[in-house]
């Protein structure tokens, strides 16, 4: 017997989509402190979908907020759960893409987006996670079930709808045939060398200089070749800042820097170019995501130093429109962002028929985990290249997860557990379930001890 059927041999079929809050109580050590969220709790609202097939596997994934109205992000995932529950496992497994296009299409729930927003996290997480179990149940990571997939298949799993003027499928299954030649030599290069990254750790706002030039220089010390910097809040801070951690680090290693959003478009030329003297790589969301026009201005403004953005880019049609207009040099996906797999599929390719290099969002809870995977398989079987790419990474958190990002010498290492590396341990999910785990029902009773003294 197959053991992805039941145990009567009939057709295993999803049972049930649990959702949990989770929260980690990081705004406790200014950890992810930056110009626009100087207190982040970061957060996931977790998914788990179960079936009835005898191998036991479970799908796991999650959308990733940052405390307060993670029980929102929750509910709206919650209210999927009828379109999920009874599906045949091994037809939405065989095409993800399904149970994308059924999720996002749904003609009531639509209304809360388009296809942005907290409805599209919600159905990126589930999205995600039935790519976990896909991942699961044919026993490979999936950078390499991607990597692996026939270019067809693989073009299918990808919506067209609104960016058809941007790349068409034809397109996609040229560019997708083209990424695979070479592959398997890339292949063993990933597993060998693994894939360049950035650490975030050194540069958040709330540390004091004398962090920043410790973190730095270990950051150095471990093989980066690339920090960020928090920056935005305040100018004359933000000079003295870089200018220390230029010192540290020295002239070869590149420093991004990064305004999470603050700025106004001449404001965010002005405040760039005053950082010039001390060489910034890129300068990172340094307005609001949805302005596409005033991304292009500050490129124009701020050259030669680059624009990167995405992390908070709502979808594909948003990214498509930023490449139209030439408005960045880095495009930033979030695995958790947008609506799961099949939409980043599209960003990337969107990415590489516009020759722009992604350099992925990750941190948080499990970003770093789950983005890994999609820049492996663009390594591996679309750009073919990690010329100027690097995946963000912070080191918070991994602790929560079976199959954690795991970082070499600079580089992340390929993970090889089957799965897409969303797991968290069940002591960690009881621990921070919020507010009655472990960890969160002592703290408020704590905290209600206080405010009755
Ligand atoms: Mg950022």
């Amino acid at each position: 017997m197959n053991t992805h059927d039941k145990r009567d041999g009939g057709i295993a079929r999803v049972t049930d989509v649990d959702v949990i809050d989770i929260r980690f109580p990081t705004s406790r050590e200014l950890d992810g402190s930056d110009a626009m969220n100087p207190d982040p709790d970061y957060s996931a609202a977790y998914v788990i979908l179960r079936t009835d097939a005898l191998d036991g596997l479970e799908g796991h994934a999650f959308a990733f907020t940052i405390g307060r109205g993670n029980e929102v992000q929750a509910a709206a995932v919650a209210a999927l759960r009828d379109h999920v529950v009874g599906l045949p496992v091994d037809a939405l497994c065989a095409d993800p893409g399904s149970v994308s296009r059924a999720l996002n299409g749904d003609s009531q729930l639509r209304w809360l987006g388009p296809e942005k927003g907290v409805m599209h996290m919600a159905i990126g997480a589930v999205v995600n996670a039935v790519w976990d179990l896909a991942a699961k149940r044919a026993d490979k990571p999936l950078w390499k079930l991607l990597a692996d997939a026939a270019p067809e298949w693989l073009a299918d799993q990808v919506d067209y709808r609104y960016i058809e003027d941007a790349l068409s499928r034809e397109e996609a299954v040229t560019l997708l045939t083209r990424g695979k030649e070479g592959a398997w030599a890339r292949e063993e290069h990933l597993v060998a060398q693994g894939y360049p990254a950035y650490t975030t750790s050194p540069g958040w706002l709330g540390y004091s200089d004398e962090k920043l030039v410790r973190l730095a220089r270990q950051a150095v010390a471990d093989g980066f070749t690339q920090i960020k910097l928090k920056v935005g809040a305040d100018l004359a801070d933000d000079v003295r800042r870089l200018r220390t951690a230029r010192e540290a680090v020295g002239p070869d290693i590149r420093i991004a820097v990064d305004a999470n959003q603050r700025w106004n478009v001449a404001e965010a030329i002005d405040w760039t170019n005053a950082l010039a003297a001390h060489d910034p790589y890129w300068i990172e969301e340094p307005t609001s995501p949805d302005d596409i026009l005033g991304h292009a201005a500050i490129r124009k403004g701020v050259t030669p130093f680059k624009v990167a953005t995405g992390e908070h880019v709502q979808n594909r049609i948003v990214f498509k429109q930023l490449l139209q207009a030439g408005a960045i040099d880095i495009l930033q996906i979030d695995a958790a962002r947008v609506g799961g797999v099949n939409e980043n599929l599209a960003i990337l390719l969107l990415a590489m028929r516009y020759g722009v290099p992604v350099c992925p969002h990750a941190g948080g809870v499990g970003l770093c985990e789950l983005v890994r995977h999609l820049s492996m398989f663009d390594f591996v079987a679309l750009s073919g290249t990690t010329e100027d790419r690097v995946i963000e990474y912070v080191d918070h958190l991994h602790e929560h997860f079976k199959d954690p990002a795991i970082i070499a010498n600079g580089h992340y290492t390929a993970p090889l557990t089957p799965g897409f590396s969303s797991e968290m341990h069940a002591g960690s999910l009881a621990t921070y379930r919020y507010p009655d785990g472990a960890f969160w029902a002592a703290d408020l009773a704590a905290q209600e001890k206080e405010t009755n003294r």
